[in-house]
């Protein structure tokens, strides 16, 4: 006679859903990929990694301009309209060897995305190892992104992300061998999609038939490193330091200001507003900062070693800025790091920038 624990452990067997979790950038293509998935009756949860290069939520909370864009933190808006759980993990100290020695190399800025895929879908793979979960959900299109989302990069991200066939794309599942979700029943292939290409009218239909209204600006608009003048600020910071290393606040200062290099040891981070301003006050106990105190003008952070004559220099481009501008002699505070104040008078440096300065 079969015994109550075989019983017991059969049912739970026969009832036990597919469990997946779903890599969530707050973009529109893993939400509906997601959604794909969920719709037939597989447990997803989300996970969404934090490498310290996210547009949203930072830029947006700092500057004037974008005032009216909302501060929400997309990954987390998305599972909310899922309702889902998500898992924010941060992982800006692994993602260090991904950008700075990318193996596939850097799309058209520094954005790794062929080696930050696999990184990221390596990450899912652990993840799911260690929660007992079944697949990997990405919204991966076929042809969607130059680099990273080709017909050819496909089993190169499954690979060597070490993710194989629990690797799951449900936007272009059906332009793909199938998986384990799809061989095993998990997922019926035929409720799964076949989008190809950069159109964005796909994914727009299908948001509209699952009720979907608000979402974020999808594609290559929520990172950093696909940004030209971000990656132009980054290069010019391991130039400077002649390392690549970084830390997460240069991550951050670089997302702030106006950033003048007018030599090589030394630069000036010029807030561009009054946002930028008061988020860099947060850094004056790491960074010489000037001030023009004879008329209103911008916060101005100094990352590097100032000689005597650097300091007059760096003083008289602060004095460029606000309303010193015109100014015969203006009167300039420079506050240490340890919070020692002096004053010192300049003119502001007339003329254009010397080409190259403005970084
Ligand atoms: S855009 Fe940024 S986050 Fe997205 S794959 Fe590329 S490097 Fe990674």
């Amino acid at each position: 006679m079969l015994s109550y624990e075989y019983f017991s452990e059969f049912n739970f067997t026969m009832m036990k859903k597919p469990q997946a979790i779903a890599l969530i950038s707050g973009g529109l293509d893993s939400m509906l990929a997601a959604k794909t998935v969920m719709e037939q009756g597989v447990h997803v949860e989300g996970i969404n990694f934090f490498t310290g290069f996210c547009v949203e939520g930072h830029t947006h909370a700092i500057r004037e301009k974008d005032k009216s864009k909302a501060k929400r933190n997309n990954a987390l808006w998305v599972a909310e309209q899922l309702g889902i759980k998500l898992h924010i993990v941060d992982v800006i100290e692994e993602y260090k060897k991904v950008l700075i020695n990318p193996k596939h190399g850097y799309g058209a800025n520094m954005n790794p995305c062929l080696d930050c895929k696999i990184f990221m879908v390596n990450k899912a793979k652990q993840w799911i190892s260690e929660n007992g979960f079944d697949f990997i959900i990405t919204g991966e299109v076929i042809g969607q992104r130059p680099m990273s989302q080709r017909k050819a990069t496909m089993p190169i991200v499954a690979k060597q992300s070490g993710a194989d066939d629990l690797l799951l794309r449900p936007l272009c599942a059906k332009n793909l061998e199938p998986t384990l979700p799809e061989r095993e029943g998990w997922v019926d292939r035929e409720k799964l999609h076949s989008i190809t290409g950069r159109s964005r009218k796909p994914q727009m239909a299908m948001a509209k038939e699952f009720g979907l209204t608000d979402y974020a600006q999808p594609a290559g608009g929520c990172c950093f490193l696909t940004d030209k003048n971000y990656s132009a600020k980054l290069v010019d910071l391991w130039q400077a330091r002649n390392s690549r290393e970084y830390e997460l606040d240069d991550v951050m200062l670089l997302k702030v200001g106006r950033h003048i290099r007018p030599k090589p040891h030394f630069k000036l981070i010029v807030a561009r507003e009054e946002g930028e301003g008061r988020f860099l006050e947060g850094y004056r106990r790491e960074y010489i900062s000037m001030k023009c105190s004879s008329h209103s003008g911008p916060l101005v952070l100094i990352d590097g070693e100032l000689s005597a004559e650097d300091l007059y220099l760096a003083a008289g481009i602060t004095a460029r800025y606000g309303q010193s501008k015109n100014a015969d002699v203006v009167d300039m505070a420079i506050t240490q790091k340890d919070g020692s104040e002096r004053s010192i008078q300049v003119q502001p440096l007339a003329g254009d920038l010397p080409e190259g300065w403005l970084i």
